[in-house]
């Protein structure tokens, strides 16, 4: 199945809903070769803006979905369809749901140490079934990479989940996704966080209002710097003509 790609400020996204995006993933493990994926959300996008490198990474990724309100609106204010929000940490657990109990390897990478831990735990408990093969937190150095390869391909994932923050997440990704020989791997961000409880989603009215964004900055002070994205990004989309 192939999405219909659209751009949003030269980044291209897939215009599909959740259902389609899981439906895709579950094609790529079907398909064995390797597939990057990317979860597009208005910062990202910013960034990519301003970092020639991870805009080739995106536009190459076999599937970028349109991760955040931001996204979802600015494809839609010129004229592109866009069927809803695809949340990376949604997209992650409706690809559980829908994998667990058919022997999908899936390994969660990055996030402090023992976050990834309880991420598993709370996928265990809540996704019956599901084949976590392994787990390693996000803080590790460039020496220990090569011995981190080879646990990840030992145990051959056909997933393999990776947070270490936009963009390294997904120059990480680019730089050993043919080594690793794994057929799906997605940069998650704050994903495990979540799953662990260590950090709380936006209340779901907030998320229906749309200001999960808001709510991020509120929680975590440090990120206050990292919200202007969104104005720039709002100012950026209508300075460009619209459709
Ligand atoms: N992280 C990591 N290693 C690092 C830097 C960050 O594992 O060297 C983790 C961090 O603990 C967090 C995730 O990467 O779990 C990034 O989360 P954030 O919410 O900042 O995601 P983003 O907004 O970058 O997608």
């Amino acid at each position: 199945m192939l999405a219909k790609k659209v751009p949003v400020l030269n980044v291209m996204i897939d215009s599909v809903d959740m259902t389609q995006a899981v439906d895709i993933l579950e094609d790529y493990i079907e398909e064995k070769k390797t597939h990057l994926i990317a979860t597009a959300n208005a910062e990202m996008i910013m960034m990519a803006n301003e970092d020639p490198e991870l805009l080739a990474i995106l536009n190459k990724a076999d599937l970028v979905v349109p991760d955040g309100a931001g996204t979802v609106w600015a494809a839609r204010y010129h004229g592109h369809s866009m069927p809803e929000r695809v949340a990376g940490y949604d997209l992650v657990q409706n690809l559980c749901k829908r994998v667990a109990g058919k022997g999908t390897k899936i390994f969660f990478l990055g996030a402090a140490p023992g976050v990834a831990e309880k991420a598993k735990k709370y996928a265990e408990k809540k996704y019956l079934g599901i084949n976590v093969v392994g787990v390693k937190d996000g803080y590790f150095s460039v020496e220990q990479e090569p011995d981190l390869i080879q646990t990840i391909k030992s145990v051959k994932p056909d997933v393999l989940l990776v947070a270490l923050g936009v963009p390294r997440q997904e120059k990480w990704i680019v730089k050993y996704l043919n080594e690793l020989d794994v057929p799906v791997a997605i940069g998650v961000g704050g994903t495990f966080d979540v799953m662990a409880g260590v950090v709380k989603r936006a209340p779901v009215w907030m998320q229906k209002a749309k200001l999960e964004w808001l709510y991020r900055g509120m929680l975590q002070p440090k990120r206050i710097g990292r919200l202007m994205a969104l104005p720039r990004f709002v100012l950026k989309v209508c300075s460009l003509k619209k459709h």
